[in-house]
């Protein structure tokens, strides 16, 4: 007779992912992890063994949603593991937060911490005994849809701005090695990823913590260096006829340099500069990386250098010590600057924060009414800089489509990010023979906007 043989059902685990791209790169790396060693992932904290949450600790209000989401996971599976950026803020006492609202919890780790993550799976929920490791894609775990991903090319950050915690919860900058990075690069296009998306806390910088070493890629040296970095990446995704987009792009002078690697079609003409403000003084109290830079210029000649550039900002308002005289320079400066895509934050106090310390902190109305004031001044240049595209055909990355878009779908161009930016609404084509596809390029003919949105015909 034969005996049936019973495989012990796979382990599950929620998961939560909550906080930015560069926290989502880590959820990506933690389930790639469970996967390959057999873990199931639940839909449901009730239906899982274990839930982990990983957290963001930025603002005060993702803070709450945190401790909301571990208090939700604890009441209805009451097992449950918090990573992210969190997990590494103290309360008061000096103590761990978390812990501190939540002691039941079983483990508590910082961000970029898949091993120590791992570690506490093995603790309280073993690992089971014959791991499935072929059933996990070479890309590894992916959260975002197919044909866009994020790729992390450093973790930390070596500045010190003055309202920011995250180098005292993700440590100095460390670059990872170019060839790793474009190893992953490289299995993510194979896997059909049509937009990369390169994010760090400080891209510009990458390899200044390791002198620019020199890796390998594909039996070749390259250095770790921005410019070799977007060239290689670039060159890859030619291959594959896939975007590169870069985001959190301090303007050092050695951006120039990038600039040229987007008129040869290496790279997106799209940058995602955080500039936060443009008065000296200002970015003095910031602790600014580049704050000695003339933006204006810089910007200007980057626009020379290629026309077709779009700038992504983000600003905050009401910084303490900020004048009147102080804020209408950065009104002028967005003006004239000519920002494409800018956001905008009233300055909020975060906990452990060397800013909350200056003088003269700007009261709370006053920020909310200048972070209102700079909106409408900046939705008015992106509304006149949006507008110059009707009538211009652009490629359109395909985002949404129902029905192979016979009633229209929604797209990006190379101006807009996932997320962050506007987006393109796609008509219904014209021909019958044409189609929508998610994940697939169009061209199309931009015939109007809608705030900070295109509206275009699909050809
Ligand atoms: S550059 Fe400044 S704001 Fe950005 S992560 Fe580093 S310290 Fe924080």
């Amino acid at each position: 007779m034969t005996e049936a043989i019973t495989i012990p059902a796979a382990p599950k685990v929620g998961f939560v992912s909550l906080g930015c791209p560069k926290a989502l790169t880590d959820s990506e790396l933690i389930l790639t992890q469970l996967s390959a060693e057999g873990y199931q992932t639940s839909k449901t904290f009730a239906g899982a063994d274990l839930v982990i949450v990983n957290t963001c600790g930025f603002i005060d209000d993702a803070v709450k949603e945190s401790l909301d989401t571990i208090g939700e996971a604890l009441a209805d599976n009451g097992r449950v593991i918090v990573t992210g950026c969190l997990g590494a803020r103290t309360g008061e006492g000096g103590s761990n937060l978390v812990r501190q609202m939540h002691p039941s919890v079983l483990a508590v780790t910082g961000p970029h911490a898949t091993d120590e993550v791992m570690a506490a799976v093995h603790q309280h929920l073993p690992k089971p005994h014959d791991p499935f490791v072929d059933l996990i894609p070479p890309q590894g775990i992916k959260l975002t849809p197919r044909h866009y991903a994020y790729i992390k090319i450093s973790e930390g950050c070596s500045h010190r701005c003055t309202f920011c915690i995250i180098p005292s919860m993700r440590g100095d900058l460390v670059s990872r090695p170019i060839g790793d990075v474009l190893s992953e690069a490289h299995k993510l296009f194979e896997a059909g990823v049509k937009e990369l998306l390169v994010v760090s806390q400080d891209t510009s910088a990458y390899g200044v913590d390791i002198q620019y070493r020199t890796g390998f890629w594909d039996g070749k040296p390259v250095k770790t260096k921005l410019f070799d970095l977007v060239r290689s990446l670039g060159e890859l995704g030619q291959r594959y006829g896939a975007w590169v987009r870069l985001h959190y792009v301090y303007p050092y002078p050695h951006v120039d340099d990038i600039i040229p690697l987007m008129n040869e079609g290496l790279c997106l003409p799209y940058l995602d500069v955080p500039l936060q403000h443009s008065h000296p003084e200002v970015l003095k109290r910031m602790k600014r990386p580049a704050s000695g830079e003339k933006n204006l210029e810089r910007l200007s000649r980057w626009r020379e250098m290629c026309p077709e550039l779009v700038v992504r900002s983000t600003f905050i308002a009401g910084f303490p010590g900020e004048t009147e005289a102080e804020f209408e320079h950065l009104l002028d400066f967005v003006a004239e600057a000519g920002i494409d895509r800018a956001g905008c934050f009233a300055y909020s106090p975060v906990q452990g924060a060397a800013a909350n310390a200056l003088e003269n902190p700007v009261p709370a109305e006053l920020r909310e009414e200048r972070r209102a004031r700079f909106m409408a001044v900046a939705e008015s240049a992106s509304t006149e800089r949006l507008k110059r595209r009707i009538g211009a055909t652009m490629q359109v990355l395909v985002d949404h489509a129902p029905g192979l878009g016979r009633k229209g779908g929604m797209g990006r161009s190379y101006a807009d990010a996932p997320e962050i930016d506007g987006v393109v609404r796609l008509l219904p084509p014209q021909k019958i023979s044409k189609t929508l596809k998610v994940g697939e390029f169009t061209a199309a003919r931009i015939v109007g906007t809608e705030g900070h949105d295109l509206v275009a015909q699909p050809i």
